[in-house]
């Protein structure tokens, strides 16, 4: 059991958990409050690497949500704090959207077509042949390969549209170098996600619909988890994997009545 008014930080997947596609989900927005009133630290966290955090935030103030900027991180900013970790001052060529280049640049990483330490592939519409081409070729010449996160697929409005692992397999299988990938399951990205929070694992949270990447990073973390049911995973298909989250709700908002529940029961005994 996890005793929500003893954990200090929460870390929230977004997809599946805050929202679907367009719309909120049920008891999102008792939630954030919950967060808020409690003074929990928290952050909103995606695997997607196309958006800024100023576009996330904006993105949920379209849906009636206000989080500032500060609460959210993605794969991108994954990528460029490990980056930036690794290799100050390096240089890449990247395919991808706003939400990388941005963070790379924050990180004081710049851009090379011609020699670079690093080939980055993120979701974005400058994907085509010809930036395959480049990037492949690239990393023949030497340059090391990163994926932003391995999801090899991710939700659309009619199906699925591929995500990275699936964008950046042909650069993998035309020059038979693996990609080493930053975004979750990488517990990197919640440890580096803890340090933003200023929490001890012991003391977080981490809050995801997927049993693959939200659960076995939380727990590989060292962090209790929820898997929340509101995703892609229903309660028949968590009995395949070998580990389990620490508790299992149907939304974010339940959170909030759980806590409110075990209140009712402290008062009663
Ligand atoms: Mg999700």
């Amino acid at each position: 059991m996890i005793d929500f008014r003893e954990k200090k930080g929460f870390i929230c997947d977004m997809d599946g958990v805050i929202y679907h596609g367009n719309m909120l989900l049920p008891g999102v927005k008792e939630f954030l409050k919950w967060l808020v009133n409690e003074k929990k630290e928290y952050l909103f966290l995606t695997n997607n690497s196309g958006c800024t955090p100023k576009e996330l935030n904006q993105k949920l103030l379209r849906m009636g949500l206000e989080v500032s900027e500060e609460h959210f991180y993605t794969s991108a900013l994954a990528t460029a704090a490990f980056l930036k970790e690794q290799a100050p001052g390096c240089s890449a060529y990247v395919i991808g959207e706003a939400g990388l280049f941005n963070a790379l640049y924050d990180a004081g990483i710049t851009m090379n077509d011609v020699n670079p330490d690093y080939v980055i592939v993120g979701e974005g519409k400058s994907y085509s042949l010809d930036t395959l081409t480049k990037a492949s070729n690239l990393v023949l010449k030497g340059a090391k390969l990163i994926g932003a996160n391995s999801d090899v697929s991710g939700p659309i409005e009619h199906g699925i549209a591929p995500a990275c692992k699936a964008l950046t397999a042909p650069i993998e299988m035309a020059t038979g170098v693996q990609a080493y990938f930053c975004g979750k399951p990488n517990p990197l990205m919640m440890r580096t996600g803890l340090n933003i929070l200023g929490c001890h694992s012991n003391e977080a949270v981490m809050v995801g619909d997927r049993m693959d990447t939200d659960v076995i990073s939380g727990m590989e973390s060292g962090m209790a988890t929820v898997l929340v049911l509101s995703g892609v995973t229903s309660l028949k298909s968590i009995e395949k994997y070998a580990y389990r989250p620490s508790l299992i709700l149907n939304g974010v908002g339940e959170i909030v009545t759980y806590h409110s529940k075990q209140n009712k029961l402290k008062e009663v005994v």
